[in-house]
């Protein structure tokens, strides 16, 4: 007990969770830049004596974060451009995002809403702003599913969370509501008894998301909290993001997608990691990403296939990336094409700034 969440540079600095080499004041810079928060859970999992932990790459502040390349963006899967309400991003017919928070229980280092989360981020909704969403949804009867992310929603007590799927329950057209949350690995005893049923929508499907990107996160906690939202009959499902110098090994993504399927959760999506501004050190090319994949493919059980996808820099939507709507050009750049038939580039990764849309 008495542990808490660390939230600045110098916290992390005084729990010993910086290498031994790093110039504090650098590094004060990226915290004043962009949230910083690990909790007890992560940073009890960080090996301070391995200078490339994957777990304290994910959460550590690096100087690199400081460095935005000319084609990274601020909203880099333009959930502004598809918010026709605050907190609603509405950006394929049958569903909607619900962002009800912007906080989050850690800040990972390569977040793709980065400029939107945290303390200086775009909050909590309102009173007022939530009914407005809650009244765009009832008001649109092809909305079939409303996916609670932001932030992380399992932030939020269970009473609000209680409120919200309340509210969720009485629009007849919405049948699955969906949490993406990091709760259950981050902190992991927050999933108690009383936010097990705060996420149950009567008469609805409930899934939950979870975002893993090592299989040494699925400690003994998170696995039971995992569990807990099992066992009560909630519908799992996971979430990682392909990252350099944390998971971008056939054998890291094979231990953690079996990691899941061990612990009822279906592996879901592996995520190309986006073009959020300072990430570009964690960035691997998308021909990198098909040979792990690749690699993964006969050497694990077919329940342990995640689908490897990219978000459309600017919001033109998901897209696998072993489809042939993905192909690579001799210039090493990939032509891309979204669900609607635009065609859009996307480039290698040292070459950012040539991205250009074709729409
Ligand atoms: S939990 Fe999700 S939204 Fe929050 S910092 Fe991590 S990636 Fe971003």
């Amino acid at each position: 007990m008495g542990a808490r969440t660390l939230r600045s540079v110098a916290e992390l600095d005084d729990a010993q969770l910086l290498a031994p080499d790093v110039e504090v004041n650098d590094l004060a810079r990226v915290g004043e830049r962009y949230a910083v928060a690990v909790t007890p859970a992560m940073a009890a999992l960080i090996d301070r004596n391995d200078p490339s932990d994957p777990i304290a790459r994910q959460f550590i502040p690096d100087v690199a974060e400081l460095e935005t390349l000319p084609g990274e963006q601020a909203d880099p899967i333009g959930d502004l451009a598809h918010s026709p309400v605050t907190g609603i991003v509405h950006r394929y017919p049958d569903r909607v995002l619900l962002k009800a928070v912007h906080v989050c229980p850690v800040y990972c280092r390569f977040c793709f809403r980065r400029e939107m989360v945290g303390p200086a981020g775009l909050g909590t909704l309102t009173p007022e702003e939530l009914d407005r969403a809650i009244e765009y949804i009832a008001g649109r009867s092809e909305i079939w599913e409303v996916i609670l992310t932001g932030g992380d929603p399992l932030v939020l007590s269970a009473r609000r969370l209680r409120e919200i799927t309340q509210r969720l329950s009485a629009i007849g057209h919405v049948r699955v509501v969906r949490f993406h949350t990091r709760v259950p690995v981050v902190d992991p005893y927050k999933v108690d008894a009383g936010l097990v049923d705060a996420l149950m929508a009567s008469g609805k499907t409930t899934y939950v998301a979870l975002h893993a990107n090592h299989p040494r996160e699925l400690t003994a906690d998170a696995r039971a909290a995992c569990a807990r939202l099992i066992d009560a009959g909630i519908a799992m499902i996971s979430q990682t993001v392909l990252l350099k110098g944390v998971n971008d090994d056939a054998d890291v993504l094979a231990a953690l997608m079996r990691a899941f399927v061990e612990n009822r959760i279906r592996p879901y999506y592996l995520h190309h990691p986006d073009l959020a501004p300072g990430t570009s050190h964690f960035r691997l090319g998308l021909d990198e990403g098909r040979a792990l994949v690749d690699q993964m493919r006969g050497r694990i059980s077919g329940l342990c296939q995640p689908t490897y996808i990219l978000d459309i820099p600017g919001g033109y939507g998901k897209v696998p990336v072993l489809s042939p709507a993905v192909r690579e050009g001799d210039d090493g750049c990939f032509r891309i094409r979204d669900y609607r038939g635009g065609e859009h580039i996307y480039p290698p990764p040292a070459e950012s700034s040539v991205l250009n849309d074709k729409d």
